[in-house]
């Protein structure tokens, strides 16, 4: 797939040769992130809310309770603004001012759509699926009084931009003959030995799906 060129409003101005047109890149870094924030706008001050999130072809899933102020107020066709990011290391340059992080950063502007009906069921699944791999064959499946308290956003992957940031310090050439370390710090993001519930009645071991969940997911 060949890389697309930003619109206007998806278009970097610091630093432009970070931005990426790579569309793979972008899938892979939506696809690995478990976290997106979503900022609505309500009487004027601007919220932005930690979610979690899946992608699903060419759209990003999202859900959440009726009563809450982000999914109100985005099903009713406010725009927005998603981003998901992974923090990949951090840059220790000479200076305080050159250090920085290596990271890969997705925005995602547009409207949401509110999924019902078995639409809606399908996304929850897919979204299930996603952040729980393998837990849909036995974790017990949705109410419908669980359903009728969800929202289930979609939101197009129409209008996004891609920044990354993987380079070595890039000092001025001053600083070069300080006497002090510089180089690059790698973040390494993976799970931990599962736990117990504490309220677990019956000894069951932790499941060879829950074990296979890949590394770097955050
Ligand atoms: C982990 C992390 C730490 C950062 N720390 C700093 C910091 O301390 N100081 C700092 O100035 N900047 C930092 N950045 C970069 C910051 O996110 C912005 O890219 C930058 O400040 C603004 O760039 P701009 O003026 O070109 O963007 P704007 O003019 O604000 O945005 C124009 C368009 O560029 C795109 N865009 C801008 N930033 C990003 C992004 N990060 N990811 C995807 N698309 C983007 C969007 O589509 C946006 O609509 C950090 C980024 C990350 C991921």
């Amino acid at each position: 797939m060949s890389p697309r060129q930003p619109a206007s409003r998806t278009r970097v101005r610091r630093l432009p040769e970070k931005q990426s047109g790579d569309r793979a890149a972008l899938d892979r870094l939506l696809d690995t992130a478990l976290v997106a924030h979503v900022a609505v706008v309500d009487n004027g001050q601007p919220f932005v809310v930690p979610v979690a999130f899946a992608r699903d072809g060419d759209r990003l899933i999202i859900h959440g309770s009726n009563a809450s102020r982000l999914f109100r107020t985005l099903a009713d066709g406010a725009s927005t603004c998603l981003t998901a990011t992974i923090t990949d290391g951090v840059v220790v340059a000479r200076s305080a001012f050159e250090s920085s992080m290596h990271y890969r950063s997705a925005m995602v502007l547009g409207r949401c759509t509110e999924l019902e009906g078995e639409a809606k069921a399908v996304a929850l699944q897919h979204l299930t699926d996603r952040l729980l791999p393998g837990r849909a064959s036995e974790a017990r499946p949705a109410s419908a009084k669980e359903l009728i308290a969800t929202k289930v956003l979609a939101l197009p992957l129409d209008e996004w931009s891609l920044k990354v940031s993987d380079g070595a310090p890039d000092d001025a050439a001053d600083d070069l003959d300080l006497p002090v370390w510089a180089g690059v710090v790698p973040i390494e993001h993976r799970f931990g030995e599962p736990v117990d519930a504490p309220d677990l009645r019956f000894d069951v071991a932790v499941p060879d799906y829950v074990r296979a969940w890949p590394d770097g997911r955050c």
